[in-house]
């Protein structure tokens, strides 16, 4: 019997579960752990709440959740109520789908003022994430500044431009849908250093700008290069760079029948934000491209903001004696492999890049070096006691553990608690979610 312990159960966690049964079938025993008590990862806490049909996904892990050789452990800290090297005394193979929960720092003056947030907060605030429920965004400014040109910068754009009546289906929680109502914002900056070939954007997301009903996207046509230039972008870009340019040949006297403006700021780094205790300005220097990097020309900018999310990527939380990339703010690892028995997957692996898919050839191919190591003696003789020495020191420690079946009983309080049309109401604070079990 093999036994392996994933922490993290998220979409890298269970595509490494669903490999592991495959791989190993009845002789393999599968923990996934995470910090919360349900399960899931940015499934539920990071995928924009209007986007529904991206979260069906889960469907999917639960057929792996459910099987009897794999069990989520749901409201255990690894690294905190139980260290990496109890797993490691427990488990042939500990691997880290923890991701990348962690804002990367704007790293300018100013951005510990108030009302400055990164990403992984603010969508952490509308998706009812436990750590960011209480975040309480003021929206009462005239403009809000996105920092950052991919696809998180669009969400939190978009979510910021909506109506009440578009968020009908979706899951957005209901402090959020409040505090959204009753936003003052009229004008939505999305600032990016470099230039409209050089958005992260997908088209389908950028596209979805323009069909808003309260507000309409603003591009400068001085903005954009010439068209032939768009001949040598990937399909996916170009049709990305087709959407600005279709935002740009958008006629005034449409764009103002919506009062909302999402502007687009091109090759603008922040450099300062202004302001007493809450930002009130953002000072910007405009930037030229050398060889593909953004460098600044010395002629800067202040533009107003009331409001600042910067989205421009995240960090993985370290974890107490697992070696530590610090340049690159993820496990220091070899495609995959951290220490012996100690292995990584998805953005604890590689950085928050790619789509929910990409993280399944992770998990498979996770598996594939568990096997090896398997097979070539690496991960040592030892007879492992698996879950049942997780399940005596979990006992010892004292630890309220969630179990899957726990799970579905909070997912059904959820769903009842759902106002009309939405598909749950989220609990958004740890004890909520556990008296809801029952
Ligand atoms: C705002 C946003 C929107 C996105 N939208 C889309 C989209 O529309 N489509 C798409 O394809 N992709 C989208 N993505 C990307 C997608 O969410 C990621 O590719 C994917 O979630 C990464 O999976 P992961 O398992 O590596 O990490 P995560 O999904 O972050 O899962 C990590 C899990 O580990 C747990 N954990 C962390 N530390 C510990 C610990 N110490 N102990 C126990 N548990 C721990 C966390 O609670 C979490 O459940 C989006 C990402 C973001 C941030």
């Amino acid at each position: 019997m093999r036994h392996i312990a994933i922490i993290g159960s998220g979409p890298a966690g269970y595509y490494t579960a669903e490999a592991a049964q495959k791989a190993f079938g009845d002789e393999v025993r599968v923990d996934v752990f995470d910090c919360l008590p349900v399960p899931f990862g940015l499934i539920r806490s990071g995928v924009a709440p209007d986007h529904q049909s991206i979260k069906g996904v889960s469907r999917r892990y639960e057929k792996v959740a459910l099987s009897d050789n794999v069990r989520f452990v749901g409201n255990v800290t690894i690294g905190q109520d139980v260290s990496i090297a109890e797993l490691q005394e427990l488990y042939d193979a500990v691997v880290l789908a923890t991701g990348a929960p962690k804002d990367h720092e704007l790293g300018i003056p100013g951005d510990d003022l108030a009302n400055v947030f990164g990403s992984a907060a603010f969508v952490g605030w509308y998706n009812g994430h436990p750590q960011f429920a209480a975040l309480n965004p003021d929206l009462s400014g005239k403009t809000a500044v996105v920092i950052g040109m991919g696809n998180v910068a669009l969400d939190v754009a978009r979510i910021l431009a909506k109506t009440r009546a578009e968020f009908a289906g979706s899951d957005i929680v209901a402090h959020a849908l409040e505090a959204l109502e009753a936003s003052q914002i009229e004008r939505i900056v999305i600032l990016g250093r470099r230039g409209p070939h050089q958005i992260m954007m997908t088209p389908k997301e950028l596209g979805e700008l323009g069909e808003l009903e309260r507000a309409s996207p603003h591009v400068a046509p001085a903005d954009l290069p010439a068209q032939e230039e768009d001949a040598i972008l990937e399909p996916g870009l170009r049709k990305s760079v087709s959407h600005l340019r279709a935002f740009a040949a958008t006629p005034e006297h449409i764009r103002a029948e919506k009062p909302i403006a999402l502007e687009f700021v091109f090759m603008s780094a922040p450099r300062a934000l202004i302001g007493n205790d809450k930002v009130e300005a953002i000072e910007v220097e405009k930037t030229r491209l050398v060889h593909g990097r953004a460098e600044g020309t010395g002629e800067t900018e202040t533009l107003p903001a009331d409001l600042v999310v910067s989205c421009i990527g995240y960090r993985t939380a370290p974890i107490p004696g697992v070696p530590f990339d610090e340049r690159a703010g993820r496990f220091a690892n070899d495609e995959g492999r951290i220490l012996p028995g100690l292995y990584c997957v998805g953005w604890a692996r590689r950085g928050p890049t790619g789509t929910i898919g990409t993280n399944r050839p992770d998990g498979y191919s996770v598996v594939e070096l568990i096997q090896a190591d398997t097979e070539s003696g690496a991960l040592g003789a030892t007879r492992k006691q698996g879950r049942a020495g997780f399940d005596a020191l979990a006992a010892e420690r004292n630890l309220d553990i969630v179990t899957f079946r726990d799970w579905k009983k909070i997912e059904e309080a959820e769903e009842r608690a759902a106002r009309e049309g939405a598909p749950r109401e989220k609990f958004v604070d740890i004890e909520a979610m556990i008296r809801a079990r029952g």
